[in-house]
């Protein structure tokens, strides 16, 4: 059997993890293995994560959103990290990734495998060090040894930090605001009090060894970001991405499925340019992204500063967004904080298929659109992004079931509705009437798309009752 996703691909093997993806993307098989094979599209899936259902991430298929969760040092219960990678996967992340730093880590991970249908990322880091004891404890030996139990748990992707090295941290010194990074800042204060590179750069081969053995795919992490617009594209960002495509070839040599972290905060006219740099420099691995915010003005609205940036870079090229909640750079995220920050990241990554013509895409926008003009109230509610928000909004002033056939809603009222003078013009004969015309269950694109929320059985997973007043529903999300 053949060690992993890439080495199958590989060998021409259309995998059963393969025909699935091909079967939610509708796509053809072949052409999935090929995406795979060229490691241009990564099936994140560790042989023994049983309850997953398959996930691809690469940039000709439908742009991914990941949710982060995880504990801190004041709040760590089992109950509490269930129900959160539950709101997690019912507003529809497509993967999660826990980035718990408080008690009870391998009980909780192993619990968030048994349950999770999405792929599920660490940060290994952050466990090494909580082992050690401080970041100047670490060493190469301990780094490999949590790496290794966690893949044999069952951790689909981890976040690595091998590409900041020595080298680069004197190019930090202008910059505005360091290294942002959690994991970049450990491994610089570990170089510094070292004198020595980076451990995880020095163990790189066996960690693409423990990686091929059970089929870990890298997310390789992007140290030194630019966590402001001054900071954006300079020197040390560039030098950085420039190792992790070395580090990119490397773990194909290994048949290691790779994609790459990218930042950040970046201006609206740099977003492109630093999809597409990453696209040559690491030939065409999937980039992952964290925003990028384009403005650094908003803080309260950091999913909308972020998203925007995410919906450029998905038109760019992007393949998988890292969500960002409205508490960015404030707070620990609450339950309604994930369900917006989630809603801006699908509305991004969904911006950017229909902008990139994915097959079928914009199919969803024509069936709602044509619901919308039918006055077809609870169509439009069952095909919203949010279904449960847009029956609240709708009902809050219009409450009645007898509206839900009404031919106009409180925005306009009823003398003004626009779209009922629209149509009461045409039937008199005034204009040609239009017809539906989209069947969104024919659609190509229905599998991934189609709503409500959250694309993957979440039935084994515990009840989302409580989880609204629930308080720490995920860990800051641009800390890895
Ligand atoms: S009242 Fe205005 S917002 Fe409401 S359905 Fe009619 S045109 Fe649309």
């Amino acid at each position: 059997m053949a060690r992993t996703q890439l080495a199958a691909a590989r060998e021409g093997t259309i995998t059963e993890a393969i025909e699935r993806v091909a079967e939610r993307e509708n796509r053809d098989p072949e052409f999935v293995r090929e995406q795979v094979a060229t490691g241009q599209a990564v099936i994140p899936a560790n042989r023994h994560h049983d309850a997953l259902d398959p996930t691809i991430i690469g940039r000709e298929f439908a742009t991914k959103v990941n949710a982060n969760i995880g504990n801190s040092e004041t709040t760590s219960d089992l109950e509490t990290e269930l129900r959160k990678l539950h709101t997690a996967v019912h507003y529809g992340a497509d993967t999660v990734m826990d980035l718990g730093t408080g008690g009870q880590l391998d009980e909780i991970r192993e619990a968030h495998l048994d349950h999770s249908p999405v792929p599920i990322g660490t940060v290994p880091l952050y466990e090494a060090v909580k082992r050690a004891g401080s970041p100047e404890d670490l060493t190469p030996g301990l780094l490999l040894e949590v790496i290794e139990k966690q893949a044999e748990q069952g951790v689909d992707y981890m976040t690595i930090h091998a590409g900041i090295l020595a080298e680069h941290l004197p190019l930090t010194d202008g910059r505005t605001t360091g290294i942002v990074s959690r994991g970049g800042s450990i491994m610089a204060s570990w170089m510094e009090a070292h004198g020595e590179q980076n451990p995880l750069f020095q163990v790189y081969d066996d960690i693409c060894e423990i990686f091929a053995k059970h089929d870990v795919t890298f997310s390789l992490g992007d140290s030194l970001r630019p966590g402001s617009l001054a900071d954006a594209c300079d020197e040390a960002q560039y030098a950085e991405l420039d190792t992790l495509g070395e580090l990119t070839r490397r773990a194909w040599e290994y048949d290691v499925q790779v994609m790459v972290e990218g930042p950040g905060h970046v201006p609206m006219h740099k977003v492109a340019e630093n999809v597409e740099r990453q696209q040559a420099v690491c030939d065409g691995a999937p980039f992952y992204v964290l925003g990028p915010l384009v403005t650094d003005i908003a803080p309260g609205y950091d999913h909308i500063t972020s998203a925007i940036g995410a919906a450029m870079a998905a038109q760019a090229g992007a393949a998988m967004l890292c969500y960002v909640t409205p508490k960015e750079h404030l707070g620990l995220p609450e339950a309604e904080d994930v369900r917006d920050g989630l809603a801006a990241y699908r509305i991004a990554a969904h911006a950017g298929d229909v902008a990139n013509e994915l097959p079928g895409a914009r199919d969803w926008d024509d069936a709602l659109s044509e619901a919308r003009y039918d006055f077809d109230w609870r169509e439009q509610f069952r095909l919203a992004l949010d279904p449960e928000r847009a029956r609240d909004y709708h009902d809050q002033t219009l409450p009645g079931d007898n509206y839900k056939e009404a031919r106009f809603c409180s925005m306009c009222g009823v003398e003004f509705c626009s779209m009922r003078i629209d149509q009461d013009a045409r039937d008199a004969g005034e204009m040609e009437h239009l017809e539906s015309t989209t069947d969104l269950e024919s659609s190509p694109a229905a599998e991934v798309n189609l709503p409500p929320v959250g694309t993957h059985e979440s039935g084994s997973l515990p009840s989302l009752e409580d989880s609204e007043s629930s308080t720490d529903a995920a860990e800051a999300s641009s800390d890895d």
